[in-house]
């Protein structure tokens, strides 16, 4: 069995939901600490609510600059406690009563392993900073609490994205979401309902007035869940609403919450309620260029290792959008997993080892 699989299935088999990733964090730094590194681990628990802060790494190199940070997140989605590895056939599944976690411990398996093999071989390479993130998969907290400082590097790749890898992600959405209360008022249903407003009639009134699904090729718009009333007999007072939209495109984002909060005002004031809304901006949208450096650099390295590398944008968020916020120069590269957030989800170990070799390839052509 390979040593980076071995990495993988010890990590696969440590707990680590959101806000609990201090055991991943501890085989990370022993494994790190053991090549002579120093895992520093930053001051973000009261923020993240994690177990642990953000994990950070330099690494250095034999050159001084480009300055080359590798990114992945250590939780995982539930259910993933006393995950089971199994491989079979060069495919590692789980017996099926859980996620796998190779989102994203494939990431945090594949650094470590690359970091090994730079440190064993004499290559010239350039420096390296390694970030192991908590608690991505509820809101991106681990990576929104980082201080630029930890941030700081030349071009960021985070190794969180599906499909085989090759896969380089260059542009992903700007996100809000909003949380609308409508408000009507209680009436008996069968007695007195003309005295009574539906809130659900509210909500319905603004759901009609809404476009959503795609919009057009980098934006979407959703409503994702609704609640409201107490009984059949009852004229609902209040109803409940969540929903969002995403663009690539940061001026369309805007129109589009601009319209949706339009429609949820007049939905409501047509049948004489009211609506409060409160919208968040969950993330930053990102768009690299064709032309940059860092895309230039992860296609060398792909050809490096004889793999063909494909551009692709994503309607997804993920620790990228806050790296490139960051101002790194960042891309999502897809690291080998398949059916994530789901108890079929499976990982070829040859897709574990080509990331690990075009991780190892990267740090060299950065080097020049
Ligand atoms: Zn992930």
């Amino acid at each position: 069995m390979s040593r980076v699989l071995e990495t993988f299935l010890d990590l696969a088999r440590i707990d680590s939901p959101t806000g609990r990733e201090s055991g991943v964090a501890d085989y990370v730094r022993c494994a790190l600490e053991d090549l002579g590194l120093t895992v520093r681990t930053d001051d973000t628990q009261a923020l993240t609510g994690a177990d642990t802060g953000n994990l950070i790494v330099s690494v250095p190199g034999t050159t001084t600059r480009p300055v080359i940070a590798f990114s992945a997140h250590m939780d995982c989605v539930q259910p993933c406690e006393g995950v089971e590895p199994v491989v079979e056939g060069g495919t590692i599944r789980t017996a099926g009563e859980t996620v796998l976690g190779g989102d994203d411990k494939v990431g945090v398996a594949a650094m470590i392993e690359a970091v090994r093999r730079l440190s064993e071989s004499a290559v010239p390479h350039a420096p390296l900073k390694l970030l192991f993130t908590v608690s991505e998969e509820q809101g991106l907290r681990g990576a929104k609490a980082l201080s630029a400082g930890d941030a700081a590097a030349d071009v960021c790749l985070v190794l969180d994205a599906d499909g085989d890898v090759g896969g380089i992600v260059v542009g992903a959405p700007t996100h809000y979401t909003f949380k609308a209360t409508f408000h009507g008022r209680a009436a008996h249903a069968g007695v007195e309902p003309e005295k009574g407003i539906s809130a659900i009639a509210l909500a319905a009134g603004a759901i009609e007035r809404m476009e959503l699904g795609r919009l057009d090729e980098g934006t979407t718009a959703n409503i994702g869940t609704i609640s409201g009333g107490s009984a059949t007999n009852v004229v609902a007072p209040v109803c409940e609403m969540t929903g969002e939209c995403r663009s690539r495109d940061r001026e369309r984002v805007e129109q589009v919450w601009a319209s949706m909060d339009a429609a949820m005002r007049e939905g409501a004031a047509t049948l004489g309620g009211s609506v409060d809304i409160v919208w968040a901006l969950e993330y930053e949208g990102f768009s690299v260029e064709g032309d940059a450096p860092a895309i230039a650099l992860v296609e060398a390295a792909c050809a490096d290792i004889g793999v063909s590398p494909r551009r692709f944008t994503t309607g997804g968020g993920s620790d990228a959008n806050v790296m490139a916020a960051l101002g790194m120069e960042t891309l999502v590269l897809s690291s080998g997993m398949s059916k994530v957030h789901t108890t079929g989800e499976v990982l070829e170990v040859a897709q574990l080892e080509r990331l690990t070799d075009l991780l190892v390839a990267v740090a060299r052509r950065a080097a020049g």
